[in-house]
Protein backbone atom coordinates (compact mmCIF):
# COMPACT_ATOMS: atom_id res chain seq x y z
CA UNK A 1 0.00 0.00 0.00
CA UNK A 2 1.41 3.55 -0.96
CA UNK A 3 1.92 6.30 1.63
CA UNK A 4 -1.93 8.13 0.27
CA UNK A 5 -3.99 4.81 0.18
CA UNK A 6 -2.81 4.16 4.10
CA UNK A 7 -3.69 7.77 5.01
CA UNK A 8 -7.02 7.51 3.23
CA UNK A 9 -7.62 3.81 5.03
CA UNK A 10 -6.45 4.96 8.29
CA UNK A 11 -9.49 8.89 7.60
CA UNK A 12 -11.58 6.12 6.78
CA UNK A 13 -11.14 3.98 9.93
CA UNK A 14 -11.09 7.21 12.36
CA UNK A 15 -14.69 8.17 10.54
CA UNK A 16 -16.08 4.52 11.43
CA UNK A 17 -14.52 4.98 15.07
CA UNK A 18 -15.78 8.43 15.24
CA UNK A 19 -19.00 7.83 13.70
CA UNK A 20 -21.35 8.05 16.77
CA UNK A 21 -20.30 11.04 17.40
CA UNK A 22 -19.91 12.99 14.04
CA UNK A 23 -23.36 11.36 12.39
CA UNK A 24 -21.26 10.27 9.98
CA UNK A 25 -19.53 6.49 8.92
CA UNK A 26 -18.33 7.27 5.67
CA UNK A 27 -17.29 10.47 3.99
CA UNK A 28 -18.53 11.74 0.48
CA UNK A 29 -16.48 9.85 -2.45
CA UNK A 30 -16.08 12.98 -4.03
CA UNK A 31 -14.34 14.38 -0.53
CA UNK A 32 -12.29 11.07 -0.62
CA UNK A 33 -10.90 11.45 -3.95
CA UNK A 34 -9.65 15.49 -2.99
CA UNK A 35 -8.20 13.97 -0.28
CA UNK A 36 -6.51 11.55 -2.60
CA UNK A 37 -5.26 14.02 -5.33
CA UNK A 38 -3.51 16.54 -2.78
CA UNK A 39 -0.12 15.48 -1.74
CA UNK A 40 0.38 16.97 1.49
CA UNK A 41 4.05 16.51 1.56
CA UNK A 42 3.93 19.64 -1.04
CA UNK A 43 2.73 21.29 2.09
CA UNK A 44 4.71 21.01 5.31
CA UNK A 45 8.35 21.96 5.73
CA UNK A 46 11.09 19.97 4.25
CA UNK A 47 12.27 18.12 7.73
CA UNK A 48 8.81 17.14 8.09
CA UNK A 49 8.15 15.48 5.02
CA UNK A 50 8.39 12.06 6.23
CA UNK A 51 5.47 12.00 8.40
CA UNK A 52 3.20 14.00 5.56
CA UNK A 53 1.21 10.80 4.96
CA UNK A 54 0.77 10.43 8.95
CA UNK A 55 -2.69 10.82 10.50
CA UNK A 56 -1.10 14.23 12.85
CA UNK A 57 -0.56 17.52 12.60
CA UNK A 58 2.81 18.76 11.69
CA UNK A 59 3.87 22.84 12.49
CA UNK A 60 4.76 24.82 9.65
CA UNK A 61 5.98 27.42 11.45
CA UNK A 62 5.13 30.82 13.37
CA UNK A 63 3.84 28.37 15.32
CA UNK A 64 0.83 27.39 13.52
CA UNK A 65 0.26 23.76 12.07
CA UNK A 66 -1.34 22.17 9.71
CA UNK A 67 -4.20 20.03 10.30
CA UNK A 68 -4.12 16.36 11.28
CA UNK A 69 -5.64 14.51 7.45
CA UNK A 70 -8.94 13.10 9.31
CA UNK A 71 -9.94 16.61 10.72
CA UNK A 72 -9.33 18.23 6.86
CA UNK A 73 -11.21 15.64 5.58
CA UNK A 74 -14.24 15.81 8.43
CA UNK A 75 -13.96 19.48 7.92
CA UNK A 76 -14.36 19.26 4.42
CA UNK A 77 -17.85 16.30 4.27
CA UNK A 78 -19.32 18.73 6.89
CA UNK A 79 -19.43 21.98 4.33
CA UNK A 80 -21.05 19.55 1.75
CA UNK A 81 -19.22 20.98 -1.00
CA UNK A 82 -20.68 20.77 -4.31
CA UNK A 83 -19.01 22.05 -7.57
CA UNK A 84 -21.13 25.30 -7.89
CA UNK A 85 -20.03 26.55 -4.28
CA UNK A 86 -18.31 29.93 -3.52
CA UNK A 87 -16.83 29.21 -0.54
CA UNK A 88 -14.57 31.25 2.68
CA UNK A 89 -11.84 29.55 4.13
CA UNK A 90 -10.21 31.22 7.22
CA UNK A 91 -7.11 30.05 8.09
CA UNK A 92 -5.25 29.52 5.09
CA UNK A 93 -1.70 28.36 6.66
CA UNK A 94 0.16 26.21 4.67
CA UNK A 95 -2.96 26.31 1.75
CA UNK A 96 -3.58 22.24 2.43
CA UNK A 97 -7.00 22.75 3.11
CA UNK A 98 -7.46 25.05 0.24
CA UNK A 99 -5.92 23.27 -2.47
CA UNK A 100 -8.06 20.28 -1.49
CA UNK A 101 -11.53 22.54 -1.53
CA UNK A 102 -9.91 23.89 -4.83
CA UNK A 103 -10.83 20.81 -6.41
CA UNK A 104 -14.00 20.42 -5.12
CA UNK A 105 -16.23 23.66 -5.91
CA UNK A 106 -16.28 26.57 -8.05
CA UNK A 107 -14.33 29.32 -5.94
CA UNK A 108 -12.25 29.55 -2.81
CA UNK A 109 -11.82 32.46 -0.82
CA UNK A 110 -9.12 32.05 1.92
CA UNK A 111 -8.03 34.52 4.11
CA UNK A 112 -4.65 34.21 6.45
CA UNK A 113 -3.52 36.56 9.72
CA UNK A 114 -0.04 35.71 9.33
CA UNK A 115 1.56 37.81 6.03
CA UNK A 116 4.30 35.65 5.71
CA UNK A 117 2.11 32.27 5.59
CA UNK A 118 -0.29 34.03 3.21
CA UNK A 119 2.58 34.72 0.82
CA UNK A 120 4.24 31.39 1.03
CA UNK A 121 0.82 29.47 0.96
CA UNK A 122 -0.09 31.78 -2.46
CA UNK A 123 2.89 30.68 -4.06
CA UNK A 124 3.12 27.18 -3.10
CA UNK A 125 -1.17 27.03 -5.05
CA UNK A 126 0.30 28.80 -7.57
CA UNK A 127 3.37 26.21 -8.49
CA UNK A 128 1.23 23.83 -8.31
CA UNK A 129 -1.52 25.12 -10.45
CA UNK A 130 -3.78 24.97 -7.56
CA UNK A 131 -6.68 27.37 -9.40
CA UNK A 132 -9.83 29.16 -8.46
CA UNK A 133 -8.27 30.63 -5.22
CA UNK A 134 -7.97 34.03 -4.41
CA UNK A 135 -5.98 34.75 -0.78
CA UNK A 136 -5.45 37.64 1.01
CA UNK A 137 -3.71 38.60 3.90
CA UNK A 138 -6.29 39.52 7.08
CA UNK A 139 -7.98 39.13 9.62
CA UNK A 140 -11.13 36.47 9.30
CA UNK A 141 -13.11 37.57 11.77
CA UNK A 142 -14.17 40.06 9.29
CA UNK A 143 -14.97 37.71 6.80
CA UNK A 144 -14.64 39.14 3.27
CA UNK A 145 -17.92 40.95 2.67
CA UNK A 146 -16.84 41.50 -1.39
CA UNK A 147 -17.69 38.38 -2.32
CA UNK A 148 -20.60 37.13 0.07
CA UNK A 149 -22.76 35.44 0.95
CA UNK A 150 -21.04 31.96 0.75
CA UNK A 151 -22.31 29.10 0.14
CA UNK A 152 -20.27 27.74 2.99
CA UNK A 153 -17.83 28.98 5.05
CA UNK A 154 -14.68 26.80 6.74
CA UNK A 155 -12.70 28.04 9.92
CA UNK A 156 -9.44 26.13 10.46
CA UNK A 157 -8.51 27.94 14.15
CA UNK A 158 -10.23 28.06 17.13
CA UNK A 159 -12.90 30.62 18.24
CA UNK A 160 -13.81 31.48 22.13
CA UNK A 161 -17.52 32.33 20.12
CA UNK A 162 -19.39 31.90 16.56
CA UNK A 163 -18.52 35.34 14.94
CA UNK A 164 -22.15 36.86 13.61
CA UNK A 165 -20.01 38.72 10.66
CA UNK A 166 -18.99 34.96 9.77
CA UNK A 167 -22.94 33.77 9.86
CA UNK A 168 -24.35 37.07 7.76
CA UNK A 169 -21.83 36.08 5.36
CA UNK A 170 -23.87 32.58 4.87
CA UNK A 171 -26.50 32.11 2.14
CA UNK A 172 -29.32 30.58 3.28
CA UNK A 173 -28.71 26.60 2.86
CA UNK A 174 -24.59 27.58 3.83
CA UNK A 175 -22.49 25.60 6.38
CA UNK A 176 -20.03 26.98 8.66
CA UNK A 177 -17.84 24.76 10.12
CA UNK A 178 -16.05 25.74 12.64
CA UNK A 179 -13.87 24.81 15.70
CA UNK A 180 -15.01 26.88 19.39
CA UNK A 181 -13.22 27.55 22.27
CA UNK A 182 -10.41 28.51 24.48
CA UNK A 183 -6.66 27.68 23.44
CA UNK A 184 -5.54 24.58 25.55
CA UNK A 185 -9.06 24.11 26.81
CA UNK A 186 -11.80 21.73 25.43
CA UNK A 187 -12.91 22.97 21.73
CA UNK A 188 -15.85 21.74 20.12
CA UNK A 189 -15.90 21.52 16.23
CA UNK A 190 -19.61 22.78 15.28
CA UNK A 191 -22.00 23.07 12.59
CA UNK A 192 -23.98 26.41 11.81
CA UNK A 193 -26.37 25.38 9.39
CA UNK A 194 -28.17 28.20 7.87
CA UNK A 195 -31.69 27.41 6.20
CA UNK A 196 -33.56 28.66 3.34
CA UNK A 197 -35.88 31.06 6.05
CA UNK A 198 -32.77 32.43 7.57
CA UNK A 199 -32.74 30.25 11.03
CA UNK A 200 -29.78 29.21 12.59
CA UNK A 201 -29.25 26.06 13.59
CA UNK A 202 -26.07 24.60 15.88
CA UNK A 203 -24.89 21.28 15.78
CA UNK A 204 -21.90 19.74 17.76
CA UNK A 205 -19.71 17.50 16.23
CA UNK A 206 -16.60 16.87 18.00
CA UNK A 207 -13.74 17.18 20.60
CA UNK A 208 -10.95 19.01 18.45
CA UNK A 209 -7.77 21.01 19.36
CA UNK A 210 -7.05 23.75 17.52
CA UNK A 211 -4.38 26.86 17.28
CA UNK A 212 -6.50 29.94 18.07
CA UNK A 213 -8.05 32.41 15.99
CA UNK A 214 -6.67 35.26 17.10
CA UNK A 215 -8.79 38.81 17.76
CA UNK A 216 -8.15 41.80 15.50
CA UNK A 217 -5.56 42.68 17.90
CA UNK A 218 -3.46 40.00 18.04
CA UNK A 219 -2.26 39.75 14.29
CA UNK A 220 1.05 40.57 12.54
CA UNK A 221 1.00 43.72 10.67
CA UNK A 222 -1.17 42.98 7.63
CA UNK A 223 -0.78 43.42 4.03
CA UNK A 224 -4.40 43.70 2.72
CA UNK A 225 -3.51 43.45 -0.63
CA UNK A 226 -4.79 40.55 -2.79
CA UNK A 227 -3.88 38.80 -6.05
CA UNK A 228 -6.10 36.10 -7.72
CA UNK A 229 -4.12 33.30 -7.89
CA UNK A 230 -4.88 31.48 -11.68
N1 LIG B 1 -5.95 25.05 7.20
C1 LIG B 1 -4.59 25.22 7.60
C2 LIG B 1 -4.47 25.19 9.10
C3 LIG B 1 -3.59 26.27 9.59
S1 LIG B 1 -3.60 26.53 11.34
C4 LIG B 1 -3.70 24.19 6.92
O1 LIG B 1 -4.25 23.25 6.32
O2 LIG B 1 -2.47 24.32 6.94
C5 LIG B 1 -4.68 27.92 11.49
C6 LIG B 1 -4.30 29.16 10.75
O3 LIG B 1 -5.25 30.17 11.09
C7 LIG B 1 -2.94 29.73 11.11
O4 LIG B 1 -2.16 29.87 9.97
C8 LIG B 1 -3.26 31.09 11.74
O5 LIG B 1 -2.30 32.08 11.50
C9 LIG B 1 -4.60 31.42 11.09
N2 LIG B 1 -5.41 32.40 11.82
C10 LIG B 1 -5.55 32.54 13.16
N3 LIG B 1 -6.41 33.55 13.45
C11 LIG B 1 -6.81 34.06 12.26
C12 LIG B 1 -7.68 35.13 11.89
N4 LIG B 1 -8.31 35.87 12.79
N5 LIG B 1 -7.87 35.37 10.56
C13 LIG B 1 -7.24 34.63 9.61
N6 LIG B 1 -6.40 33.62 9.89
C14 LIG B 1 -6.19 33.32 11.20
Amino acid sequence: MNKIDKMISTIESEVTYTRQMTGRDKLNPRVVDAMRRVPRNLFVPDDLKPFAFDNGPLPIGHNQTISQPYIVALMTDLLEPDENDIVLEIGTGSGYQTAILSLLVKKVYTMEVIKELNGEARERLKQNYYQNIEAKNANGYEGWPEHAPYDGIIVTAAAPFIPQTLIEQLKPGGHLVIPIGLPYCHQELMRVDKDEQGNIQTNSILGVSFVPMVDAQGGSEQNKESTENQ
